[in-house]
């Protein structure tokens, strides 16, 4: 990528931010990378100065978010602490986000884009809940996203990239496939 569209990108970082490298899994690489270092190492000007696959678990190592290009947030002045996070300022999930994680995102979406009635409310917490069991029968998954869909109709339109990352093949054929 360009050297200028890559330093465009740095706008996200708050001042004195450094950059986190983090595998595919979410295993913190190195928590502070120099913005100027990244942008070097993303032009590929130089070559990088951590490891290119996790020495964990061999997975890739990321620095940016694959959906929006924009540098992952790391530790900030003055202790440089890094807590790994599960979306990107852009609102898309990372790669290690949970299946849990990403229900209760979909979840805030929910409650901030639309005025539910309490009842409405209620009924796409529990299906929230529900889905959020790692065993749900495809069936009840099916069943769960038809009653959050009723509640939420623009649903697909503003939280369709968490959605489909937590449907199974089966599930979206169903409710997204048929329309
Ligand atoms: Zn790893
Ligand atoms: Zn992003």
């Amino acid at each position: 990528m360009q050297q200028q569209i890559l330093e465009g990108l740095l706008s996200g970082l708050r001042v004195g931010q450094s950059i986190a490298a983090v595998c595919r899994r979410g295993h913190v690489v190195e928590p502070n990378l120099s913005p100027r270092t990244w942008v070097e190492q993303s032009a590929a000007t130089s070559s990088t100065n951590y490891p290119e696959k996790c020495t964990d678990c061999g997975a890739v190592v990321l620095t940016a978010c694959i959906s929006c290009g924009q540098p992952l947030p790391g530790g900030r002045p003055p202790l440089y602490e890094y807590r790994v996070r599960p979306f990107c300022a852009c609102g898309a999930a990372m790669p290690w986000a949970t299946r849990k994680e990403r229900l209760y995102e979909l979840q805030n979406i929910i409650e901030e884009r639309e005025a539910l009635s309490e009842a409405d409310r209620l009924l796409v917490n529990e299906q929230i809940e529900a889905l959020a069991r790692e065993d749900l029968p495809e069936k009840q998954q099916n069943r769960a996203w038809q009653a959050i869909q009723r509640a939420s109709p623009e649903l697909m339109g503003y939280g369709g990239e968490i959605v489909l990352t937590l449907m199974s093949e089966w599930v979206r054929e169903k409710l997204v496939g048929k329309k």
